[in-house]
Parts: structure tokens; sequence; C-alpha cells
């Protein structure tokens, strides 16, 4: 009797976890489809510096789900990841921004134009990962310069070394690596030292209160004291007010995204993005600051 229980756990599952796991399924049936279903897209969010120009963007996916509209990342990267589907979605992500730098670089009013790729640990652990930036880029002719590739501090929890030596082979190809969402993590400021980062982006949490509360304010300070010293570039993301924005100016950080600058939109409405550079200092040294 014991036996047959252990055996068909099912039984013991009430109705909340049976609707639970149920949903689970769907969505991970539905998301294994959603990409050659071409239901995933990427939306861009414009990176605006300190004179209201745009110098770049940061690619944002979104799932186009039948019946449940556009689907934040959120709720199925998670479940991506486990399953493995960040694999094929992250390839598909990586050609896709690729063969929008292409696209970009054919317009004088585009072509210095950065763009930003979110890259997940399991992604970036793949044996193959130099491979099939490498690759992308070259399917596309896409200019290595302009893809800045987006990384989280679990990404570098383990194995460093191979980290380190991952970065460096991308970037002797001229792509720029990012540390994003920083000082959310777990891992000790000494990877700063070991890891070649091109920039730092200040996590939206401590950008939040950062008029208004000391400890925020203090935090943000040194971060950009710490990056100046380290050469690093850095980007503010989650800025929602002017205050925010004018408190960071003060403290010298000159680049910013969040709503109050423009939210992450489909690329048909990048035709009618303003501040895109005439600027020919930009169009000619595009990658150089
Ligand atoms: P993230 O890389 O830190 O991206 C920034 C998130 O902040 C985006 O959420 C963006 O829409 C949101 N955001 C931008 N400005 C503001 C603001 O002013 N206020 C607030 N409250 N939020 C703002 P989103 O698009 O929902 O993406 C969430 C996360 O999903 C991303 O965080 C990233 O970790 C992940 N993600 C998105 N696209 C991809 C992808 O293609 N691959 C992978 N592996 N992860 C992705
Ligand atoms: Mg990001
Ligand atoms: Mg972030
Ligand atoms: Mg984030």
């Amino acid at each position: 009797q014991a036996k047959d229980a252990g055996r068909n756990a099912a039984r013991f599952f009430n109705p909340a976890m049976q609707k639970t796991i149920e949903s689970r399924l769907a969505l991970e049936t539905a998301l294994r489809q959603a990409l050659f279903k071409g239901e995933l897209e990427l939306f861009y969010q414009p990176q605006i510096d300190q004179n209201g120009r745009c110098f770049g963007a940061e690619a944002l996916l979104r799932w186009r789900r039948p019946g449940h509209g556009l689907v934040a990342p959120l709720e199925f990267i998670p479940l991506a990841e486990e399953t493995g589907l960040i694999l094929p979605i992250g390839q598909w992500v990586m050609d896709t921004a690729c063969a929008q730098i292409k696209a970009w670089e054919a317009s004088e009013r585009t072509r210095f134009l950065r763009m930003a790729v979110n890259v997940s640990a399991r992604q970036f652990h793949q044996p193959d990962f130099v491979a099939q930036v490498q690759a992308s880029l070259e399917r596309y002719g896409a200019n290595p310069q302009r893809l800045k590739l987006e990384l989280t501090e679990s990404v570098v929890l383990e194995n460093a070394e191979q980290v380190v030596s991952r970065m460096n082979q991308l970037k002797a190809l001229g792509v720029g690596f990012s540390m994003d969402d920083f000082g959310t993590g777990y891992s000790s400021l000494s990877y700063l030292k070991r890891l070649p980062l091109d920039q730092l982006k200040i996590d939206k949490s401590f950008i939040r209160d950062i008029a208004t509360d000391p400890s925020d304010a203090a935090i943000v300070r040194a971060i950009l004291a710490m990056s100046q010293s380290l050469g690093l570039e850095v980007v503010a993301e989650g800025i929602e007010s002017e205050a925010q924005r004018r408190f960071l100016c003060e403290n010298g950080c000159h680049r910013f995204q969040g709503y109050l600058l423009g939210r992450p939109k489909p690329i048909e409405e990048w035709e009618t993005q303003p501040d895109l550079g005439a600027d020919a200092d930009r169009a000619t040294s595009p990658a150089s600051e």
C-alpha cells in the first residue's frame, strides 16, 4: 500500500500544486514552440549621454504569446534557463541583434549606435560560446565594436579563470563587456580587478531612492569613484525622474537608461527616435569612449 503510494506520488498533490505543475508544463510547451513560431521579439531601450544624445540601445526580449499579450522576460527566462531553452533562444537573440547592428551601419544617422545584449550564465558557459558569437557577427557582417555583452555576477561566480579567458577571446574580436545589475550579486569586488570589463551598470535598486536616501546616494558615489579609478564606463539604469538624472550628472555619471529617457520599444519606433547623432565626432570614433 505504502509502496504504491510512493510510486504514485501525484495522488498526494493538492489541486493547487496540480495547477502550478500544469501551467508550468503549458508554459514550457508553449515556450518550446515560441521560437519557430516567430513569437519572440526584441525591444530596444535607448541609452542616452549627458547631452541627451542616444549612443546605443539595450536589446530586451519579449514574447508575443497568443492569448497572453506581450510577456516580459522575467516571466519566462528563469524557466528557459532551467530547461536549457535559453540556449536556442539566446542564439536567436544574438543573431537578431547582430542583424540589427548591420542594419544600423547602413545609415549615417545610426551607424555609431552600440547594441547591448544580455547573456545568461548558462549561455556563457557553453563550451562553444565564443565561436557562436563570432559566427553570429560573421553571418550578418556586423561590426564587433558595436556589440556589448551584458553579464551578471552569476556568470562569474564559477570558474573565473575560464570566464576571463573567454572574455579575452571575445575582446580580441572587438566585443565589449558590461557588468549588469552591479551591486546586487554575491561575489566579491575582487572580480572587478580580474575581469576585462569595459562598463558597469548600476542596478536600478540603488537608483530608485538616490535623491532622497543618503545610503543609496553614498553607495552610488562610491561606485562612480571606483569605476573612474578603474577606468570603467558607467551606465545608470532605471532612471525615472529628472531628480535622479541630475544627482547622477552632478556626481560624474554621464550615461543613462530608464523610462525618463525612453522605454524599450520595437524597432519600427526607432525610425522616429530623436537625438540620434548627426554629431560628426561620434560617427567617426564610435567605440573610442
Ligand atoms: P536588465 O538586463 O537589467 O534590463 C533592464 C530592465 O529594466 C528591463 O526589464 C527594462 O525594461 C527595465 N527598465 C528600464 N528602464 C526602467 C525604469 O526606468 N524603471 C524600471 N522600473 N525598469 C526599467 P525587462 O525588459 O523586463 O527585462 C528584465 C530582465 O530580463 C533583464 O534585466 C535581463 O536580465 C533579462 N533579459 C531581457 N532580455 C534578455 C535576453 O535577451 N537574454 C537574457 N539572457 N536575459 C534577458
Ligand atoms: Mg541588461
Ligand atoms: Mg540591469
Ligand atoms: Mg535587472
